[in-house]
C-alpha cells in the first residue's frame, strides 16, 4: 500500500535518526524502511508500526497524491489550485445545499485550473465531502 515517503523521511531526520534507528524502533528491517522511503510502498503492518513509532494515526501515513493533477481533459500536469477556498454563496446561491460545516456558513469549494487547456474545476472541502456521505439531501448515484 502507499505510503508518504517524503513524510516518513521528515519525521526521521527532525527526529535525528538513522534508517538503522528507525528500523530497530519500529521493530522493521533496514531494507524495509530503505524500501518505504525510496517507492513508498509498504505493508499494511509496516504502516502501522512507522505510525506507532511517529505517534500518527494510520491514516496520517497516507500518500498525498493529488486527486487533481494531471488535468482529465488533456492531461497536462500544469495544474493550479487555488490557495483560497471559495464560499459557494459567493460563486452562485447554495451551489452545494445543506454541507456548510456551521450553521451560518456556507460549504467551501478550491477552484483548479490547468493552465494548457484552461479547464475549471472545483473541488469540494473534505468536510463538506465527509458530511454529504450521511447527508439526507443527498443521494448516492
Ligand atoms: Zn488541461
Amino acid at each position: 500500500m502507499k505510503i508518504d515517503a517524503d513524510l516518513i523521511l521528515k519525521l526521521r531526520t527532525e527526529r535525528g535518526w538513522s534508517q538503522e534507528e528507525l528500523a530497530e524502533g519500529s521493530d522493521l528491517n533496514l531494507r524495509t524502511i530503505q524500501r518505504i522511503e525510496t517507492t513508498g510502498v509498504g505493508s499494511l503492518r509496516s504502516k502501522r508500526s512507522l505510525a506507532s513509532v511517529f505517534d500518527l494515526d494510520i491514516q496520517d501515513l497516507d500518500s498525498k497524491e493529488s486527486p487533481m493533477s494531471p488535468c482529465p481533459e488533456c492531461k497536462s500536469e500544469e495544474v493550479y489550485e487555488s490557495t483560497t477556498l471559495s464560499d459557494t454563496t459567493t460563486i452562485g446561491g447554495e451551489l452545494l445545499p445543506k454541507l456548510a460545516t456551521r450553521k451560518f456558513s456556507s460549504a467551501k469549494m478550491r477552484p483548479v485550473i490547468c493552465s494548457d487547456c484552461g479547464l475549471l474545476r472545483f473541488f469540494v472541502d473534505p468536510e463538506a465531502v465527509n458530511k454529504m456521505k450521511t447527508s439526507k439531501h443527498w443521494n448516492r448515484v
